[in-house]
């Protein structure tokens, strides 16, 4: 087994992943807030993590993810209000929608999904619990942990405690003993259409209380690796830490792996039309192995910006794949390969630099065109696999994005109205896009370019 590092926001360096028991892990990675359709941003993080746990399950590891969806929450009162819908009803499709989208991912689901709306027990015992330990009080129906009772607090945001804004803004602030304090339980308020019954009167949990209850009680405390994007080290990692060790004396994970931010900068998107951010309308756009492609080609700690450039680079670089597959033949790969195939795993083991295992990737596709006598797909298929990118040495998936299926009707329309000249130009539209278009009998035929 190799020796796997990552990157931990607590210590500030790289350190060893170490599990409890041998051979177990157990991954919390943060989920989205169910008020909208999620954008590429949310997705990083389902990406990073479910590929993560691929690559623990490829080192002979049996991994446990739990991604949770967070459907109690001010935003979702606040979108449902505005949208005049009830909000269990709008938290309920929204749910459904973030899961068709990430489906649409082609990564598979993680182990656990829980929702806060099932996990209220759990969030009761542990407030009860931080009350009885002096860390938390209760005042007129709402519960607040008291930040300065807690001398570790800071561990993993770095700030200096008197500089931290819990950016609760005004809400509950003449009934916090210390500006600091934030909230595990929020009593009911008008035009707020969901309640549960609690010892401190009905109402809803803060938002910070749900991981730490979700987290600890499927995967124990001390679990291996706490992920999540940087947005959410402060305040919403810091108090779910602060939660877990405060009720029950132990470290809520080992690892805090956190994955930089999707920057979009709206200039950089000059030939697409509208708004692609959300996730599922950049699976249409792009399609999803250009998409896991373009995440793979950043490393998960930096930011990435999301724009055509980098698409399109993925676009060819999923190119290059399919063409090299095609020359491949099934079956164990030869001996040059070996080292390439080490020293791919080698780079996810050093905290899953995914952009140079690439890099050794496009290594052995050299190689393979190079080698005389053809290549076996063996090891190929085991990098791409954990890459989650298998499905490029199959033959016939080959599913055109939107944008050319578009690029291909209009070109169809051009010819129609017998403008070759335009026809002709989408032609070559297409075949920067990757797209050879021939006319057959049954019509235009999408064939991507070798
Ligand atoms: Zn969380």
């Amino acid at each position: 087994m190799r020796t796997i590092w990552l990157h931990d926001t607590r210590t500030g360096g790289l350190r060893k992943l170490e599990p409890r028991a041998p051979g177990r892990i157990g991954i919390y990675a943060c989920g989205p807030t169910v008020y909208g359709r999620i954008h590429v941003g949310n997705a990083r993080p389902f990406v990073v993590f479910s590929l993560l746990k691929r690559f623990l399950v490829h080192e002979g590891y049996n991994v446990t993810l739990v991604v949770n969806i967070t459907d109690v929450n001010d935003k979702i009162y606040a979108a449902a209000a505005a949208a005049g819908v009830a909000s269990e009803q709008l938290a309920r499709e929204m749910t459904a929608a973030y899961t068709a989208d990430t489906d649409g991912l082609g990564l598979g689901r993680p182990d656990f999904e829980p929702l806060a709306s099932q996990t209220m027990q759990e969030i009761i015992e542990l407030i009860e619990r931080l009350i009885g330990r002096g860390h938390a009080y209760p005042v007129d129906g709402d519960v607040y942990f008291a930040v300065r009772s807690y001398a570790r607090y800071g561990e993993i945001s770095h700030q200096l405690i008197d500089q931290m804004d819990q950016d609760e803004g005004v809400e509950g602030a003449e009934r916090k003993r210390d500006p600091l304090d934030f909230a595990l339980w929020k009593g009911s308020k008008t035009g707020e259409d969901t309640a549960w019954d609690s010892p401190w009167g009905a109402g809803r949990p803060g938002w910070h209380i749900e991981c730490s209850a979700m987290a600890q009680s499927l995967l124990g405390a001390g679990f291996e690796i706490h992920g999540g994007g940087t947005d959410l080290i402060f305040p919403h990692h810091e108090n779910e830490a602060a939660q877990t060790f405060a009720a029950c004396g132990a470290p809520l994970a080992q690892l805090w792996v956190h994955n930089g931010m999707v920057r979009l900068e709206e200039q950089k998107m000059a030939k697409s039309v509208g708004n692609i951010f959300g996730l599922h309308q950049a699976l249409r756009a792009y399609g999803r192995d250009a998409l896991i492609m373009y995440f793979c080609a950043g490393h998960y700690r930096q930011p990435i910006e999301f724009d055509d450039q980098r698409l399109e680079q993925a676009a060819a670089s999923v190119r290059r794949v399919r063409e090299a597959a095609r020359k491949l033949t099934a079956g164990p790969s030869s001996d040059w390969s070996k080292p390439l195939r080490e020293k791919f795993f080698d780079a996810l083991a050093a905290d899953f630099n995914t952009p140079a295992a690439l890099a050794v990737l496009f290594d052995w596709i050299r190689e393979a065109n190079r080698a005389e006598h053809g290549a076996g797909d063996a090891d190929l298929r085991e990098m791409l696999d954990v890459l989650g990118l298998e499905n490029l040495l199959e033959p016939s998936v080959v599913e055109p994005p939107a944008s050319v299926l578009a690029l291909r009707d209009a070109r169809e329309r051009a010819r129609a109205d017998g403008n070759y000249a335009e026809a002709d130009r989408l032609r070559e539209q297409l075949r920067v896009q990757g797209w050879e278009v021939r006319d057959g009998p049954g019509g235009p035929e999408l064939l991507p370019l070798a």
